[in-house]
């Protein structure tokens, strides 16, 4: 048996920044089920960086990631359009035209940005030039070699299967049994199963799948520079993606935890939706996955201590990986009992506590 001050169970983006930023201070075993970290949501996002988009809360936990996302070189400009439709409620875009640097654009010039939008689509946009792409794989990458740097153990194929405490946890996996003072719940879409074996009541964390379609390039454009595209409703957003356009229809089923795949009625409609502010129609979708946006009931993220010796680091839902450098900072200060250098309001309002 191998014993840690800390066992975080759930290898994602969540779990693995936890580990990197804990381990120096603490002996740190972290669990993943499947064969290879990520493999869930942190492997099928859209890697945006948008720190005007979301409640307030994240949106500042955005910005408290800004510096060590920069630090560790993982962004890189996109900038974001909003469409706005006639005959549509407006609150939502006047509120991304309050952002700081948001541009109030006519068709003509949200034409000039992506030459394929159609005039008749919509009647105005809004430019958020901040939004940045996230290298995803260097981040997590990062993040997992720094942990192992410091010692800790990365253990794969190890799904937690039963969780007892007696003079510390035990914690069973095929991988073998390891035990620790502490565990940590990083499990995405599995945050509450996992607590619930360990006899810690479940936070309500609901699990909403997101599709995703890979197109290629429309009309043959070069759309490397082209800006991230959102309708104003939020009911599809197309993303340049290594020379391909991804296309989402921005769904939020919810859905048992699981290994999500996209419904192919789901997908289909996004697309319609996609294609009728576009000129160039869908010919071939080149690849397409689904993942799992987790989410509390109030939608935000759950870090902090849920009973004796037992952590929660859930609840990311659609932000996880621009948040990740704040979220795991803030867990290894609570972790060693210090005092974090996050705002207390936020503390409060991200801790477990609440719920109770
Ligand atoms: C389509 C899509 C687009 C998104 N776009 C963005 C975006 O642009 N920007 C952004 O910041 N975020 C985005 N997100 C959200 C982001 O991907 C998630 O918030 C983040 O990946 C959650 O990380 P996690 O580590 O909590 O979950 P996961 O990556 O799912 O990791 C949890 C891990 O726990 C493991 N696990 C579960 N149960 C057990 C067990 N019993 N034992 C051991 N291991 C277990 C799982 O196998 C899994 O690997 C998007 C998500 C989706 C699906």
């Amino acid at each position: 048996m191998t014993h840690s001050d800390i066992l975080i169970i759930g290898g994602g983006i969540a779990g693995g920044s936890l580990a990197a930023k804990i381990a120096p201070h603490r002996s740190t075993t972290l669990l993943e089920a499947e064969a290879n970290f990520g493999t869930h949501s942190t492997g099928r996002s859209a890697a945006l960086w948008e720190p005007f988009y979301g409640l307030d809360i994240i949106r500042k936990l955005c910005w408290a990631s800004e510096a060590e996302l920069i630090t560790r070189d993982v962004l890189s400009p996109r900038g974001i359009l909003y469409l706005q439709e006639a005959d549509r409620p407006r609150d939502t875009f006047e509120d991304i035209l309050k952002q700081p640097g948001a541009q109030h654009l006519d068709v003509a010039a949200a034409q000039a940005m992506i030459p394929i939008l159609r005039a008749d689509a919509f009647v105005e946009a809004a430019y958020g030039p901040k939004a940045q792409d996230i290298d995803v794989d260097k981040l997590f990458q990062s993040f997992l070699k720094e942990a192992r740097a410091a010692g800790a153990m990365l253990v794969t194929n190890a799904r937690v299967t039963a969780i007892r405490h007696e003079a510390h946890w035990i914690v069973d996996t095929p991988a073998g049994t390891f035990t620790a003072n502490t565990i940590v719940n990083a499990a995405g879409a599995w945050a509450d199963q996992v607590a619930t074996l360990a006899g810690i009541t479940p936070l309500g964390i609901q699990p909403l799948r997101r599709s995703m379609a890979r197109i290629p390039a429309p009309g043959g454009h070069d759309i490397s520079r082209w800006p991230m595209v959102v309708s104003a409703a939020e009911d599809w957003y197309a993303k340049p993606d290594a020379g391909k356009l991804l296309v989402s229809p921005a769904d939020e089923d919810p859905v048992a935890p699981m290994d999500a795949w996209p419904d192919d009625m789901v997908l289909a409609e996004g697309i319609a939706r996609y294609e009728a502010f576009v000129s160039e129609p869908v010919t071939r979708v080149e690849h397409s996955w689904a993942g799992l946006r987790s989410f509390p009931p109030d939608r935000t993220p759950a870090i902090g201590f849920g009973g004796e010796g037992f952590f929660w680091c859930a609840g990311q839902g659609g932000y996880g990986i621009e948040t990740s450098c704040a979220l795991s900072d803030l867990g290894a200060a609570l972790l060693q009992g210090e005092a974090p250098s996050l705002d207390p309001a936020i503390v409060a309002a991200l801790s477990p506590a609440r719920f109770a």
